[in-house]
């Protein structure tokens, strides 16, 4: 049996307000005449918050369009800019949801990495670290903040840069940020947590690091979203935490048939990812029975629509490509299912199952 050995974020400040410390957490990292970029969800385009992002020298604002989940070409071409104008910079912080979290991890990494990031797409093929980079999550759930992946769409597939190079460096974690957020988004992208937290507590990969983590993630999961009648700050505060614990779980597990299964969605139709996992969940009874009936509970206490119907007059070629990418993701189906998840997941089983949707 070999262990993996994971490398983890470096620094971790968490605190209402703690944003406010950004200008000198960052000061010892500046290098002569190279900006820090700050990379910024574009929901906070004209919003109060960019006042507070701590300004130096030739530092820069870039907006990231997430109104697609990243792809491979948007992180070359910010890449490219980058370069083209700065040659290099001090260092990347994204500040937004999983998506812009992403994005400034995969454009780091390409700072010092040659070719396109579509090459680097898979296990541990990035050769070189990229510049310092920083994590400031605004929506809480995916655990993006502290995984070593970052998930991006390329020519032919959807799949994360998985390295020792891709974690953050530092993340800041303050719950303020999170503020905003429309109820909805804060229900899909929270239930992305609560997901992962279901497919490693009941995965075969499971140990006690997971487990500790996914156990508490679970609770805090639930205080927000079964326990409590009004969302307060108390809730985002348990959010973000539920989000940093239901990564380091899955760090050390995996994912499972939600997740397998919405690549596919995602693969296809562009289906983004808090969403699509709560449209897949609405249907394993099979695989997690009580995840799925607390899963439902949740979604009715907290009047939110899950959409149906999304495979209907789809063709025989659709079919084929999303149960391709699904049937593709090896492990999430062996943590599921176990070693002998492929006489249990068959192309059959799967198909039935995408027709549900
Ligand atoms: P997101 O980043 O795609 O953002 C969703 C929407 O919310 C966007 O319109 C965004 O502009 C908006 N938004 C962000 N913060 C807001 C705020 N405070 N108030 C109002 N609106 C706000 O959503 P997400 O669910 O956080 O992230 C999904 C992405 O994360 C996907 O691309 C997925 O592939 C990725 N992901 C990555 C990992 C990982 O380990 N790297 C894990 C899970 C998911
Ligand atoms: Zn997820």
């Amino acid at each position: 049996m070999k262990f993996r050995n994971f490398k983890m974020v470096d620094y971790v400040v968490y605190g209402r307000g703690c944003f406010n410390q950004l200008d000198e957490i960052i000061a010892t990292r500046r290098k002569e005449n190279k900006p820090m970029i700050f990379l910024v969800d574009h929901y906070f385009e004209g919003k109060a918050l960019l006042n507070r992002i701590p300004l130096r020298g030739n530092d820069k604002i870039v907006f990231a369009d997430v109104t697609y989940e990243p792809k491979t070409t948007q992180v070359d071409k910010l890449a490219q800019q980058l370069k083209d104008e700065f040659g290099t910079v001090s260092g990347i912080i994204g500040i937004g949801g999983g998506s812009t979290m992403d994005l400034a991890k995969a454009v780091s990494l390409m700072m010092g990495n040659p070719g396109s990031s579509a090459d680097y797409q898979g296990w541990d093929l990035v050769k070189f670290p990229g510049v310092y980079k920083v994590g400031i999550p605004t929506l809480s759930g995916t655990g993006a903040e502290v995984s070593r992946t970052c998930v991006l769409t390329g020519p032919t597939r959807k799949l994360g840069m998985n390295s020792d190079f891709t974690p953050f460096d530092q993340i800041v974690l303050d719950p303020e940020l999170t503020a905003n957020a429309p109820m909805n988004q804060r229900f899909y992208t929270g239930m992305d947590c609560y997901i992962h937290c279901i497919e490693s507590l009941e995965g075969t990969y499971l140990n006690e690091f997971s487990k500790s983590y996914g156990e508490k993630a679970l609770e805090l999961c639930r205080d927000v979203f079964v326990k409590k009648q009004l969302w307060d700050d108390e809730c985002d505060d348990k959010l973000m935490m539920a989000s940093y614990a239901g990564g380091m779980s899955i760090a050390y597990s995996q994912v499972g048939v939600a997740h397998a299964v919405s690549y596919g969605l995602s693969y296809l139709l562009g289906t983004k990812h808090g969403i699509g996992n709560c449209i897949v969940m609405n249907h394993l009874e099979e695989y997690y029975p009580a995840g799925v009936k607390e899963f439902k509970y949740m979604v009715e206490k907290n009047q939110i629509e899950i959409p149906t119907g999304l495979c209907k007059g789809l063709s025989e070629e659709d079919f084929e490509k999303m149960i391709n990418v699904s049937i593709g993701m090896k492990p999430l189906w062996e943590n599921a299912l176990g070693k002998d998840w492929e006489k249990i997941m068959t192309r059959e089983k799967l198909r039935a199952l995408f027709e549900k949707l």
